[in-house]
């Protein structure tokens, strides 16, 4: 018999977590913004867990979903088979996204998703006759996920640094955003569109005619929240068009309502060729991806010669029963409670009590969207993120749940937060910040 404490036989993801197993923090339950822990303490989550649980945490409707499906159909084959609620759960989804993104492939995660829409993106190039586009362009400072073309495109050094050579032909675009330029800025920056010109210039470099596909977050998340300055995301798409290259959005965060429209594609009014997402689909409950794709993507597969081989890749629980009937029932209670577009309503209460914590000793800069929120704190000289960290400690033992990245706090609530419970979230936050961090 193995102990119920004893913590050895599990590798958590991400080794770099070694602190845990000497001070583990563990969740017991849960119940719509907060967490229980296992002694007993209340968690206000500022996290939404890790960006997912968009409608908070065990809402009866999903949960009930969940069962019933479990107890009807459990699994059905993903290949050449199907089952009702997969079609059904992808006609809700292509009703949400941008016009003529009309249909979607199903993954697990947001890694799957990315390294899917990648795969997408180089097969759709040879399905069009152009095969020589083999190029994929990413942007420093993203997280795309952690397989190996997203770790490949991602641009965060030390997640490729420990595996040698992932994907060739992979290039970065410089990342927009410095702190002491973002100066505390609300919202989009009005300068550094211009950054998106980099990409012109690392095309250039190349044949234009090699490159596949370039992939950027619209709000880059994992890596500290980098907004884009107005105009940037625009820019991207016209220097894509005018070389025939894909445009990818990586939508595993910004998407269903995360910056106050269903996908960050329609908040800022670009329409990328393919989108990915994940997380929010099934309120982070059950694992699922799916990556939207511009409908002459789908057509050029489908509609290709017969003997082509028309898109080899798929998971064994693609759409699988369960995951679906969850998603369906997390949109429902997405589009029943207005969540999608909440986070447009509560962003200038949101903002106005982030941007309140400026004054707070070592902050350098704050950032926000909708409802993510970036509090950079200057880094202990010598010890990188070691401010943050302390923070993330202190903010858990007030009952309060962060996320650090380096030495940014990101901040990403569930989409049913209450003025109240913003006022709570800050209120912790200032103490932690106040305190000898
Ligand atoms: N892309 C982005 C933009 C993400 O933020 C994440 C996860 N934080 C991923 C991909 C990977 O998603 P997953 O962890 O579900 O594989």
């Amino acid at each position: 018999r193995v102990a119920p404490n004893n913590l050895e036989a599990f590798w958590m993801p991400f080794t770099a977590n070694r602190q845990f197993k000497k001070a583990p923090r563990m969740f017991a339950s849960a119940k719509d913004m907060y967490y229980k822990t296992v002694d007993g303490r209340t968690v206000l989550d500022g996290t939404a867990g890790l960006w997912c649980v968009n409608a908070g945490h065990c809402r009866p409707k999903i949960t009930e979903a969940i069962r019933a499906q479990a107890g009807e159909l459990d699994y059905a084959p993903a290949f050449q088979l199907g089952h009702p609620k997969a079609f059904e759960l992808a006609n809700r989804l292509v009703d949400l996204a941008p016009e003529g993104m009309g249909h979607v492939f199903y993954t697990n995660s947001g890694s799957e998703s990315v390294d899917t829409a990648l795969k997408i993106a180089l097969a759709y190039h040879r399905a069009n006759g152009q095969g020589e586009r083999f190029r994929l362009i990413g942007r420093e400072r993203a997280y795309h996920g952690i397989n190996f073309g997203g770790t490949s495109v991602g641009g965060i050094v030390s997640n490729r640094k420990m595996f040698g050579t992932l994907l060739t032909g992979v290039d970065h675009i410089p990342h927009t955003h410095l702190p002491e330029k973002n100066a505390f800025t609300k919202g989009q920056p009005d300068h550094g569109a211009d950054l998106a010109d980099t990409l012109e210039r690392i095309v250039a470099l190349h044949d234009p005619s090699t490159v596949a596909a370039v992939i950027v977050e619209p709000v880059a998340g994992s890596t500290g929240v980098l907004i884009p300055p107005k105009g940037y995301l625009q820019r991207l798409r016209e220097i894509c068009d005018k070389h025939g290259i894909l445009l990818i959005f990586d939508e595993v965060i910004t998407g269903f309502g995360r910056i106050g429209a269903p996908f960050a594609a329609e908040y800022f009014g670009v329409t990328p060729d393919i989108m990915t997402t994940a997380k929010g689909l099934t309120n982070g409950v059950i694992p699922m991806g799916a990556v939207f794709v511009k409908d002459e993507i789908h057509d050029a597969f489908m509609n290709g010669p017969e003997h082509m081989i028309e898109f080899m890749h798929g998971y064994t629980y693609s759409g699988n029963p369960i995951a679906s009937a969850a998603g369906l029932a997390t949109l429902e209670t997405y589009q029943d409670e207005g969540l999608l577009t909440r986070a447009k309503e509560l962003s200038p209460y949101w903002e106005e009590q982030l941007h309140s914590l400026k004054d707070c000793p070592h902050v350098i800069d704050i950032r926000n969207l909708g409802l993510i929120g970036a509090i950079e704190l200057e880094p202990i000289a010598g010890e990188p993120t070691k401010r943050a960290f302390s923070a993330f400690l202190k903010a858990y033992e007030d009952g309060l749940l962060i996320r650090t990245t380096g030495d940014i706090i990101a901040l990403s609530p569930p989409l049913i937060i209450s003025k109240a419970e913003i006022d709570e979230l800050f209120d912790k936050l200032r103490k932690v910040l106040m305190s000898n961090i």
